[in-house]
Parts: C-alpha cells; structure tokens; sequence
C-alpha cells in the first residue's frame, strides 16, 4: 500500500523536466561572450572540466559548482595531449546526447564542446605548463607526459571560459595538486575546488573508464577500494604508522588476482612526497592495471 502511494506521487514532475536545456558553446568566442553576459549582470561563473561520459562523480561536481557560484558552465572535451601514443584516446567512450541529458538534470547553464581545432588551432601548443616537483611520482611515473597535457588544456579552459571558480574531484588527486599549483604560481584568477570522490555502492571508484572492465576484472578492482577502506579502517582503530597503513592496501591488492600494480603510495597530500613512519595525516594512493584499463583511487587520512 505504502510502495503504491510512493510509486504514484513521485514520478509526476521528473527533475529534468524543470531545466533548460544548457546553451551550447562551440568557439571560444561564444564561451567569452557568455561569461561576459554573467559577469555584466553581476552573476559568477564555475566551470567543471570533463572528458566526457558523465557519471554520478562528474555530476557531483555540478551540484558543488551550482552551490559555490551563480551559473555552472561543463566542458566536455577529450584532450589529446594528456593522452600518450598507446594510451585510450581513440577509444575513451563518449556519449554527447547522453551527456547533454545528464548536463541538463544537473543544471549546467552552459557545455562547453570544443573541437581540437578550437583548442589547438594551430595542432599543437609551443607553450608549455608543467609543475616538475608534483610530476615525478605516482600517475607520472608511468604516464610522464599526462599532467604537462592536463595543466595545458585546464589553464586554456580558465582562460577561454573566464570561469571564477572551478571545481575538480578528488579521485584525481594528483591532478588536483597540480591545478592548485598552477592557479598560484601563475596568479590565474580562478578559485580552484575539490570535491569528495564518489563510489559505486560496492566501493568502485566511479570512472568512465569501468564500462572497459569485463565481469571478472569488475570484481578484481574491488581489491583497490577494499585494501583502502581496510587502511581506513586501522586508522580510525588508532593505527598512525604510514608503513603498515601502506602495507595493509597492499596486501590486499597482492591478494586479488590478475592485477599489475603500478604504484601503491603513502604520501603527504599537499606536495604528494612519500611519508613514513608516525604520521598525523597522509594519502594512501593506488594505480593497478586490469588488462589494458588502468585505475586508480586512493583515501585521505587525518
Ligand atoms: P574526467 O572526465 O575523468 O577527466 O574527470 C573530470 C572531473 O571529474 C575531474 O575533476 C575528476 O577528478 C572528476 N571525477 C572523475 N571521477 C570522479 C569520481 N568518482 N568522484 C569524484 N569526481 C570524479
């Protein structure tokens, strides 16, 4: 009886059907005029970088966007430079009606679509952004060229958006790093802000990388989430050695089958140097590669 009543006064009004669709910019002119038109009418931009393929992480970035300026703009665009030869670029998933969907429920007043063209137009950058103290460890030990591609595109991204906030996930936490590092040491007028990391209800990380896992291997990359929330666990318990903490994720990634760990970390969270020994905070961080995908996660402590 209950479930009926529930079944028949919730569906009337679907969320989306309150939105407008977003605006849609192409060039970079179309981005610059609408961020003029807010900012002429006193109202703040964020902007929310994307690759695309929107999962519940990505949209948890709009809801914090919508609540730290006035209007949210998303841009969703593959970028090649932060991809190396042999990496995913051609085959990342993508699904631009689906997206603008999901872009619309959430409430982005505006996507941003960008062809490579628009963003490199003369097919390269012979500028560079690189941040060579937070580039030599974890992701960029095995992917040297990701985080010079990433710190290139998102400082275009500031630029060409004019945004006055933007706002990254924490499951990138190297990624992170580098962003804030960039909008300092550069002056970039933009707030940059982090956003917890969003999980499968089993603990999977949610990436738009998971639709390559193959059944087994989505079972497997439980161990990363797992080893993680047991380091978790033992800190919460009192344990404040960053060694056995480390020791702990790594057992349990050894114990899962199939995996190749490229790195399993405890670093500080602000330069993202190795801790050890007594701690009072610390990242725990993971990257292992089931097949060709290659995941990552990692929890803050402290
Ligand atoms: P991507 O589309 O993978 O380049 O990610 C775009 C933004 O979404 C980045 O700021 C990511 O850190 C963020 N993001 C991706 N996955 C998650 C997640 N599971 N939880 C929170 N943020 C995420």
């Amino acid at each position: 009886m209950h479930a009926l009543t529930h079944a028949v006064v919730e569906p009337l009004v679907p969320a989306v059907a309150l939105r407008a669709a977003p605006r849609l910019l192409r060039t970079v002119a179309d981005c610059r005029a609408f961020a003029a038109e807010h900012h002429a009418a006193g109202r703040t931009v964020a902007l929310v970088p994307t690759m695309g393929y929107l999962h519940d992480g990505h949209l948890s970035l709009v809801a914090r966007a919508r609540e730290e300026a006035d209007v949210v703009v998303m841009s969703i665009y593959v970028n090649p430079t932060q991809f190396a030869a042999g990496e995913d670029l051609d085959t990342y998933p993508r699904d631009e009606a689906g997206d603008l969907a999901k872009a619309t429920a959430a409430g982005c007043a505006a996507v941003f679509l960008p062809t490579t063209d628009v963003i490199y137009p003369r097919g390269h950058s012979a500028t560079q952004v690189a941040v060579p103290a937070l580039q030599q460890t974890l992701c960029a030990v095995d992917r040297p060229t990701h985080f010079p591609g990433v710190a290139l595109v998102v400082t275009k991204l500031f630029n060409i958006t004019g945004c006055d906030v933007a706002v990254f996930g924490e499951k990138d936490f190297q990624q992170l790093a580098v962003i804030r590092r960039v909008t300092e040491d550069l002056n970039l007028p933009v707030r940059v802000v982090g956003a917890p990391l969003v999980r499968e209800p089993d603990g999977l990380a949610m990436s738009s990388r998971n639709v390559y896992l193959g059944a087994e291997q989505r079972r497997e990359a439980l161990a990363l989430s797992q080893g993680l929330f047991a380091a978790e666990g033992a800190w919460l318990a009192g344990e404040r050695d960053a060694d056995r903490l480390k020791r702990m994720v790594e057992l349990r990634l050894q114990q899962a089958h199939g995996g190749i760990i490229d790195y399993c970390a405890a670093v500080d969270p602000d330069d993202l140097v190795p801790v050890t020994g007594e701690v009072d905070r610390l990242l725990l961080a993971v990257a292992v590669r089931l097949g060709k995908t290659r995941l990552i996660d990692n929890v803050r402590l402290g």
